[in-house]
């Protein structure tokens, strides 16, 4: 590489930024580059290859380079937002009447007209803004997290904060976070599909590759955005943001849906439908009134228009995608962060929830308890993290490291400590917390509580021996470096390490170690001898097993422990070198306690007729124990994968239906699970974490993955992801899930009859050549007024306690059920009734048109204020305390509309412009009778409906 520099070494934002539309081969060529080259022009010396920058230089860094994002994509503007929502059928409508009123003169009409469809177009804006508000917040909290090393420390930072020369860690199931020149690979593959098109894994290496090798062929590096579906890797950051190949094609990988969801659409779909029918209606209406009934057309049209405007629910669509933004921001709040909306509806019918065990139903805090050798048992003492607690064998004491007691614990003990990813740390307020797999920190808080006891029997004795024994994992890499590694894997579920001893150091003699752990029927398999006080001597496979069986009774997880001498230097550690002629060194039994929360929503889900069923990689007693624990297939057996796998798809059925605890389960039997549970006519949530689960989280209807442990696969494939990973998280999502369902379902309730009963009013008056009780712009107003901003405040509803007493709605239920029919056409005409009724006997009475008008508008907004409080509760009451005053939005929404109503009554500008006229005290008394008429009609409709539903009830229980 010439001495001047690398041509396209990374640069500053700013002049990057030009650069972007270079052609290809003008852009950096890190593939071509050896590590050492690559390092050389990213300024990174040897020493921070192996310990990655400072964070004083990444700091410095940041400045020079910037953020590492991409450009968000360019939003439509304010402005635009604003006309385009004028671009609505019923709006269009609106809009051709007040041209039609304008051409006869009808000045008032067309104002009124003119300002609804303002009004609609301003609170569709400000609705819209409100979801888009909601889900931009929702985006932000999937901002995606990469592993670094800096100053020799492992963390974990967000990808925005990495820099060209940071060094990167990279596990199966990340999203790699930046463009990287890789430097150590093991059994890398990654998923380019998001670059190249290409959704096969590709293998990587770090060997340089020709400079005009296509990205596909560049398998030296990882190129942001893509996906990592098995191996590890370490690699150097050499472009960000823009200056990666993602950046350079500008694709944004989209983390949030567009707000829209299949109910949605469908109620869109409706809104057409209904508009088209009105339109119809209003057709032959006027076709009707001026041939058949000879009434002049300019009147027939101001009667068509008022129908028009009556009929039509214009708030609908923007209310609905508000209902549904709240109930995503209202589950954000409660740690479920909602990736796509489709999965609020379908959470509120879910009737399985699926879910892992380790995390999600358990704690995720592990101990060892029990370390199981071949001729003596120990208990460890001690909970949680803290390096105390002492080794017992029955009563007495034991030190670790003194081999005459103890004479194999201590070699097990290194080898948990060797063959493990996580760090221990001290925190700041004296606590002690595990960075990596839990399970691996409960192996190196063993190893601390080991080197602890040893310390203190050292000092007892002021000798050395400490320094002589160590099992803390600093100590033990120094004397047993690591030279290479077989990382963890579900699939294979267990985890190898090659270590070099270095000759000073501990174990002189053979100078390369395996170690192993993992599951003990896969670390049995390849075991041929086990370490005792005497040596090597032949596996007792029986002992073992039944030892491993004992542990996992007692809900522990179990790992086994084994080693082997291994191969030449320099040697890679291959899967063929562990399988044979491991020898076998203990069991450890780890407790991980369920998490209290979740013994309370795995009840609250059965009482909702919701099954959770719990699908683990762990061993089936472990599992059926902490089942047992939790109230899941409690006296019913565990089925293991093995089991699974005989089955065929019929079998699968019936058995997937019956039981509820699955062991040693694998990614693919998730995936027929849920099969098999949907093929029963199941809604189903499932848990994920691995890369693996990702096929089983797209099929479920709601897939979730978890925000803490789970992989970014596993998080884009989701419907959900919960922050915390915990299992009541889900149980709260499907409580929202309901509320987000019924609000809907109430709000349509309301919207519905009061469009209904204006129409009908109007509808009536045709047919029956009446003086029409509401003129053009009295509908209007009405509708302005009282409809979309009464009817909001229902997006506000909270859960109804009973919510999670109910069994899941019934999938493909229809939104508009029989229930949801007849309360429509029984309000419409009981507001029809009151309002028509009023005006008629007003007039007959001798009362002006004005003022028998004025009583109708009034009477018909006062119908809808009491409707709003029945459409609190769907079936239930609302004569109670809670009923009346529950909700604070309904009843500002109602006070509003108070002052609203007067000025329309009193106001001499109104009253020129409406027609409207002063009301004395008697005629306010019957508008609140006629108008409360809906309120007693709809309690009454809802007490006849509990009756019959449990009379129904009755005769179930007794047939
Ligand atoms: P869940 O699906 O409920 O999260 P899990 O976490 O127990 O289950 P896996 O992580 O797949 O499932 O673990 C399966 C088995 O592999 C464990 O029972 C254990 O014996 C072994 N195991 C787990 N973690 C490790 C590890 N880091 N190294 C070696 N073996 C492990």
């Amino acid at each position: 590489m010439a001495s001047g520099g690398h041509p396209d070494s990374p640069r500053p934002q700013a002049g990057a930024r030009d650069e972007s539309h270079v052609a290809a081969s003008a852009r950096p060529a890190w593939h071509a580059d050896s590590v050492a080259q690559a390092c050389q022009q990213l300024q990174v010396d040897a020493q921070q290859l192996a310990a990655g920058l400072a964070q004083d230089e990444a700091r410095q860094r940041l400045q020079q380079y910037g953020p590492n994002r991409l450009a968000p994509p360019k939003r439509r503007s304010a402005w635009l937002r604003f006309v385009l929502q004028f671009h609505n059928i019923l709006l269009y409508v609106m809009m051709v009447a007040a041209l039609v009123t304008a051409l006869l003169g009808h000045w008032v009409d067309t104002g009124v007209l003119l300002a609804a469809v303002l009004v609609n177009a301003i609170i569709g804006f400000i609705q819209e803004g409100k979801a888009e508000a909601a889900l931009d917040a929702i985006r932000g909290m999937l901002s995606l997290q990469a592993m670094v090393v800096r100053d020799g420390q492992r963390q974990v930072i967000d990808a925005e904060a990495l820099v060209p020369g940071d060094l990167v860690l990279l596990a199966s199931g990340d999203r790699v976070p930046a463009d990287l020149r890789l430097v150590a690979v093991t059994e890398l593959r990654v998923e380019e599909a998001a670059l190249t098109g290409e959704s096969l894994p590709v293998e990587k290496q770090t060997e340089a590759v020709p400079a005009d090798a296509s990205l596909g062929d560049r398998s030296d590096m990882a190129f942001s955005g893509t996906l990592v579906v098995y191996g590890q890797a370490r690699g150097l950051v050499v472009g960000t943001g823009s200056q990666t190949e993602l950046g350079h094609i500008n694709t944004m990988l989209s983390n949030v849906d567009v707000a829209t969801t299949p109910l949605l659409r469908q109620i869109n779909g409706f809104g057409h439908k209904l508009a088209l029918v009105i339109l119809v209606m209003a057709v032959l209406t006027f076709v009707l009134g001026t041939w058949l009934r000879g009434i002049p057309a300019t009147e027939m049209f101001l009667m068509v228009v008022a129908l028009v405007a009556s009929a039509i629910p214009e708030g609908l669509p923007a209310i609905m995608t508000v209902t549904l933004a709240l109930g995503v921001q209202r589950m954000a709040r409660r740690k479920a962060i909602v990736r796509r909306l489709p999965a609020v509806e379908a959470l509120g019918a879910v009737t399985v929830i699926c879910s892992d065990k380790t995390g999600t139903l358990t704690r995720n805090e592990m101990t060892v308890q029990r370390v199981v050798c071949a001729d003596a048992r120990y208990v460890v003492e001690g909970a949680g993290y803290a390096p105390e607690g002492r080794f017992r064998l029955g009563e007495t004491r034991v030190d670790p490291a003194d081999a005459a007691s103890a004479p194999v614990l201590a070699q097990a003990i290194r080898a948990g400590v060797l063959c493990n990813d996580a760090r221990m740390r001290l925190l700041d307020d004296g606590q002690w917390q595990v960075d990596g797999d839990p399970t691996e920190g409960a192996l190196l808080v063993l190893g601390s509580k080991a080197e602890a006891v040893g310390m203190q029997q050292a000092d007892a004795r002021t000798t050395h021996v400490a320094q002589e024994v160590p099992f803390s994992q600093d100590a033990l890499a120094e004397c047993w470096p690591r030279v290479d590694v077989i990382p963890f894997e579900s699939e294979h579920r267990f985890m190898a390490t090659l270590h070099h001893a270095v000759p000073a150091g501990v174990g002189e003699g053979a100078p390369h170690w395996i170690c192993v752990k993992g599951a003990p029927e896969v670390i049995l398999d390849f075991c041929a001898t086990q370490l005792t006080a005497q040596g090597p001597a032949p596996l007792d496979v029986d002992y073992w097993r039944r030892m491993a069986t004992d542990l996992a009774a007692q809900g522990l997880r179990v790992l086994a422990l084994a080693g082997k001498p291994g191969g030449a230097a320099g040697a890679k550690l291959t899967h063929a070198d562990v399988r044979q002629g491991c020898t076998l060194l203990a069991l450890v039994g780890i407790v991980d306690p369920p998490r209290g929360e979740a013994v309370v929503a795995v009840r609250e889900c059965h009482d909702a007729g919701i099954r959770v069923k719990m699908i683990t990689g762990d061993h089936a007693e472990t599992a059926r124990a902490i089942g047992a624990q939790l109230g899941i297939g409690v006296g019913k057996p565990a089925l293991t994968g093995a089991e699974v796998a005989l089955l065929d798809n019929a079998a699968l059925r019936r058995t997937a239906g019956e039981i509820d605890v699955f062991a040693r389960a694998s990614p693919e039997q998730k995936l027929r699970l849920v099969q098999a549970l949907q093929d029963n006519g199941q809604v189903v949530a499932m848990t994920g974490d691995g890369v693996n689960d990702a096929p089983a989280l797209k099929r479920a209807d709601v897939g979730v993955a978890m925000g803490l442990k789970g992989t970014e696969a596993a998080k884009e494939a989701g419907d959900i992801v919960l922050a915390d990973d915990n299992f009541a998280t889900i149980a709260h999502a499907v409580e929202e899930g309901r509320a987000v369902y019924d609000n809907l379902r109430k709000f349509i309730l309301f919207m519905l009859p009061t469009n209904g009963g204006e129409a009908l009013i109007v509808i009536a008056a045709i047919l029956f050549q009446l003086t029409l009780p509401l003129t053009a712009a009295q509908v209007l107003w009405i509708n302005m007024v009282t409809s979309s901003a009464l009817g909001l405040a229902l997006a506000f509803e909270k859960a109804e306690p009973g919510i999670m007493d109910r069994p899941p709605r019934p999938p493909g239920q229809p939104l508009l059920d029989g229930l949801a029919v007849w309360r429509i056409v029984l309000i419409s005409m009981t507001m029809m009734a009151g309002a028509l009724g009023l005006f008629l006997w007003e007039l007959q009475h001798g009362v002006s048109v004005e003022v028998a008008r004025t009583m109708a508008v009034n009477s018909v907004v006062l119908a809808e204020m009491f409707y709003l409080l029945n459409s609190r509760h769907i079936t239930d009451s609302v004569l109670s305390r809670e009923g009346l005053l529950g909700n604070p939005y309904v009843l500002l929404s109602i006070a509003a509309c108070v002052p609203l109503q007067l000025a329309f009554t009193y106001w001499p500008v109104m009253q020129t412009l409406m027609g409207s006229a002063a009301l004395d005290g008697l005629q306010w008394l019957k508008v609140l009778a006629a108008g409360s008429l809906v309120f007693f009609v709809a309690e009454l409709d809802k007490l006849a409906w509990r009756r019959a539903k449990t009379v129904e009830g009755g005769e179930t229980a007794g047939r």
